[in-house]
């Protein structure tokens, strides 16, 4: 089944989700948002990266901010980079406007902190991959997450089980928007670096499925 493009969800969803499935639905959901020191940090290195369209070197295009959808997951985003490697095997890779010849593709995201302990930075990237793949009908094993506090790239390989991951949790994210259900707070360590704390109140609204809700309650008693 093919998701309508008016039902796609933005590739950065998969890692919010993955971070809290609550978090998610805040901002993709309900559509509160807020900023701290992490995110900010995460929007400029984005926005540094996002800078240039093309970069031509030997035998070598550099893509910046390339527009990504999945018919088949109901997914649209961008990209920081994508790096195009030109191949002799004429009966590989994509063949790219304006340029001639057949390349590989290699997508590369940028993360301002450091490797997470969970998968979510790798689900977001092989869903990248898995959009450029539909989009240029072009296999891509692997790709890479660079870091931007040990200033290293990481090589993600795309394993059927990564991939797996990816689709189960586009999945449970359309999910999500069907119901328009918000998963209550669960408070946890990981509270504390979550941007939306503020706003989630998770020691408070444990047992409220809708932090708008409760916030308006609160903002009432003060009318
Ligand atoms: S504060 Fe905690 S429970 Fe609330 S959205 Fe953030 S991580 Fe999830």
């Amino acid at each position: 089944m093919n998701y309508e493009e008016n039902d796609y969800i933005l590739l950065s969803a998969l890692q919010h989700f993955l971070f809290c499935p609550r978090q998610c639905a805040l901002i993709h959901v309900e559509q509160v948002w807020t900023e701290n020191m992490l995110t900010a940090l995460g929007r400029i290195m984005h926005e540094k990266a996002h800078e240039t369209k093309y970069e031509k070197r030997v035998n070598k295009i550099i893509a910046h901010g390339l527009r990504l959808f999945s018919k088949r997951l109901g997914l649209s985003g961008q990209t920081d980079i994508v790096e195009f490697n030109k191949i002799k095997n004429t009966g590989a890779g994509c063949t790219l406007s304006g340029f001639s010849g057949r390349w590989s593709a290699f997508p590369v995201e940028y993360k301002h902190g450091k490797p997470k302990r969970d998968h979510s930075d790798e689900v977001q990237l092989c869903a990248q991959a898995v959009c450029l793949e539909e989009m240029l009908d072009i296999n891509i094993p692997e790709g890479a997450l660079f870091y931007g506090k040990s200033r290293r790239r990481h090589l993600v390989v795309f394993t059927e089980e990564l991939r797996g991951q990816t689709e189960k949790t586009a999945q449970k994210i359309h999910e999500m928007f069907r119901t328009r259900k918000t998963p209550k707070a669960e408070y946890s360590k990981k509270c504390n670096s979550c941007s939306l704390i503020n706003k989630c109140l998770p020691k408070k609204t444990g047992g409220t499925t809708q932090a708008s809700k409760y916030i308006k309650r609160m903002a009432g008693q003060f009318l």
